[in-house]
């Protein structure tokens, strides 16, 4: 089949770099749009950007030009946004007023109720909110959020459990990646021999976006799950992958055993449909006591899958266990690619 043409709203980013990279060379999608803002607009992508990704920059998107964020500016239907939460905000619902199909990894709409908030393994129908924002907002085009980078993976370990066991109590630290701040970032003098007990905004984006994400879509609404996060959030030196030490209280009695298997045997739509992005296992656990690590761990199934250890008793809640996964992949270009593919097989790009 030919490739469907998208655009990439943000496209110089740390997350713009990366839709880049996992776009190259997608079998189903093929970058012709690259926009951002008005420092970049209207020059050459290979002399605009300042390139932080291993992989080389691919050479037929370093000819692209560069166009302003701007409705009229991008001719591919299917847009990623990769866009700073508060020119998200003017410029996604912008765009999907013009009849494009919008996958944002910003964090304006995510809270919004006619606003799919999706990871495709755990909840893909909630995908069926797109008529009620359509009709609501008299959009053509649509949008669809995937959730914060720290959250996304919370989540992937959360939705197993919360099937086999169900969940009462959350309780996760997390030590967070210097890329998860965007480039340039934290200023290097502030991390560098040091940790940041404060992640802007991301406490509370934990502490509500895995209820949406993990809530049941009744009669056109979401109903957010009934349990409590309490989320600590920390930037640490460390380039890509979101560590996170979690403590949980199930609702039905669990072993490790059992908890340990329906993290190995957690497969779902992406992985049945063997879509393009989707890692296969999702969850992958590590039984070596001293991981998983940042450096050893993060580019499990591509970046794409959430690596687990460290299953055990807890003294206040039930289990403890830490979680591993890269915030720039699955934790948002991947994550929206994702949801664009299971979009495509199911024929609602067209
Ligand atoms: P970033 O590195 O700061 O990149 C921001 C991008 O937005 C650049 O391409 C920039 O273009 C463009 N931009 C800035 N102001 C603009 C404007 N007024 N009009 C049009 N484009 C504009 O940020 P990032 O880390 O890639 O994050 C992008 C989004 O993803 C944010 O909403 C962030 O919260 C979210 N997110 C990030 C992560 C992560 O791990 N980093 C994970 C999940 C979600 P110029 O270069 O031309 O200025």
């Amino acid at each position: 089949m030919s490739r469907i043409p998208v655009g990439i709203l943000g496209a110089t980013g740390a997350v713009g770099q990366r839709f880049i990279s996992l776009l190259a060379e997608h079998p189903w999608f093929q970058i012709t749009d690259l926009l951002a803002s008005e420092r970049s607009a209207g020059k050459r992508y290979g002399d605009v950007v300042k390139w932080v990704l291993d992989a080389p920059l691919p050479a037929s998107v370093a000819e692209l030009p560069v166009r302003l964020a701007q409705p009229g500016q991008a001719d591919a239907r299917v847009l990623f946004s990769a866009l700073p939460a508060a020119q998200a905000r003017e410029l996604e619902p912008a765009f999907a007023a013009k009849g494009h199909f919008l996958f944002s990894n910003a964090s304006a709409y995510r809270m919004a109720d006619d606003v799919p908030l999706v990871i495709a393994e755990v909840n893909p129908e909630h995908l069926n909110l797109i008529e009620i924002q359509q009709a609501n907002r008299g959009w053509e085009g649509f949008l669809v959020c995937n959730a914060n980078c720290t959250a996304t993976h919370l989540i992937c370990t959360l939705h197993p459990l919360q099937l086999a066991f169900g969940i009462e109590q959350v309780m996760v630290v997390s030590m967070q990646a210097a890329s998860g701040a965007g480039y340039p970032g934290v200023p290097s003098m502030d991390l560098i021999d040091n940790l940041v007990p404060h992640t802007y905004g991301e406490e509370k984006k934990m502490h509500t976006e895995p209820l949406k994400i993990l809530g049941a879509l009744e009669n056109g609404r979401v109903r957010f799950a009934d349990f409590h996060i309490s989320a600590h959030c920390h930037r640490v030196p460390v380039l890509d992958g979101h560590f996170e030490a979690v403590s949980i209280a199930f609702s039905r009695a669990a072993t490790r055993e059992q908890i340990v298997e329906v993290f190995r045997e957690y497969r779902r739509l992406p992985q049945e449909l063997g879509l393009p992005s989707a890692p296969d296992p999702a969850i992958v656990v590590r039984e070596a006591m001293d991981r998983p690590q940042p450096r050893l761990d993060r580019m499990t199934g591509g970046g794409m899958a959430t690596v687990v250890g460290r299953v055990r008793p807890c003294n206040v809640l039930d289990w403890r266990y830490a979680l591993l996964g890269h915030n720039t992949i699955r934790g948002a270009a991947g994550g929206s690619i994702l949801n664009a593919e299971l979009m495509l097989y199911q024929g609602r790009l067209s």
